[in-house]
């Protein structure tokens, strides 16, 4: 199956640390590589997990406070050292143009590729982007600043066969067709391979959304219906419910919340508060109400 791979570069909160850099994830859709936000950090955690960085097509910031985006120069910057050419897209709210433009012009560099700005809008489920293998959306999330959360949808696939079955066995031509409409293969010898086992399909298309820095908020779990992998905040224990609500933030049971409400399949929750050594409370407290809860950590990767 091709892959649907999410690798955590950071899960740290506001102040990296060795352990926890600040918020950046990665995601693999069939080879297609896209970075969402792009903390202190993240070009290094990149090199440490053996991510390509000009592999990555599109870059996606939720919003600009510096735990998202401080990674972002220098990664552009390491990009362009390593001659990049092809196109990249940037997906983020309109001041983060000037804010790289300023940076890249004090430092008088003419980049190696175009950056191409797409401005993140807070109207709801907007289609940031739709290619042969994914769609992107973008929705509103409840921070101090606009901020925006990403919903990744794998498309269906079509079914193949197998390219280990064809390499090893003589499939005449007028097959081909009666094996993709479900039919089981007879071979010259009358051996039967059952169709499930030579064709490659998918009954249900892989999601992952990532819900950067939030209050509370129940939209968020319509916005999500239904996704397989939803990534969301929990910066504080519940007994922090109020400091959270002030700060914009949620805590580990609200996580979990949302993830029940959108029916989500696993729940990874991160950008903990670093008053927290001892990251158990948060996760069991998650645990509480929605049992397939993960915590994230730096280097965490998983398969769908
Ligand atoms: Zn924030």
């Amino acid at each position: 199956m091709s892959d649907f791979k999410l690798t955590i570069l950071g899960s740290g909160s506001a102040m990296p640390t060795p352990e926890r850099f600040s918020s950046a994830h990665v995601l693999n859709v069939h080879g297609h590589l896209y970075l969402i936000d792009c903390g202190e950090g993240a070009q290094i955690a990149m090199k440490k997990y053996n991510i390509k960085m000009n592999k990555i097509e599109a870059i996606f910031i939720s919003h600009l406070h510096g735990d998202h985006y401080f990674g972002l120069i220098g990664l552009l910057n390491s990009m362009h050292l390593n001659n990049r050419k092809k196109e990249l897209n940037l997906y983020c709210f309109k001041p983060l143009d000037d804010i790289i433009k300023l940076q890249i012009e004090a430092a008088n560099t003419q980049l190696s590729y175009k950056i191409k700005y797409n401005y993140l809008s807070e109207e709801g489920l907007v289609k940031l982007f739709d290619s042969k293998h994914v769609e992107v959306f973008s929705f509103p999330l409840i921070h101090r600043i606009p901020c925006c959360g990403f919903l990744f949808k794998e498309k269906k696939q079509s079914r193949n066969i197998k390219k280990e079955f064809v390499k090893n066995h003589n499939i005449p031509k007028e097959w081909f067709p009666k094996i993709l409409s479900g039919q089981d293969f007879i071979d010259e010898n009358g051996n039967v391979f059952s169709n499930n086992e030579i064709v490659n399909f998918q009954l249900n298309p892989r999601s992952y959304a990532y819900c950067s820095d939030t209050a509370y908020d129940e939209k968020v779990a319509d916005y999500c219906m239904g996704v397989k992998l939803l990534y969301h905040e929990a910066s504080f224990a519940d007994d922090l419910e109020d400091v959270a609500k002030e700060k914009f933030h949620s805590t580990a049971s609200q996580a979990a919340l949302i993830a029940r409400k959108s029916k989500a399949e696993t729940l990874i929750i991160g950008h903990f508060s670093n008053r927290y050594k001892d990251k158990s409370l948060l996760i069991n407290q998650a645990k509480q109400i929605f049992e397939s809860t993960i915590e994230a950590y730096d280097g965490k990767v998983f398969e769908l």
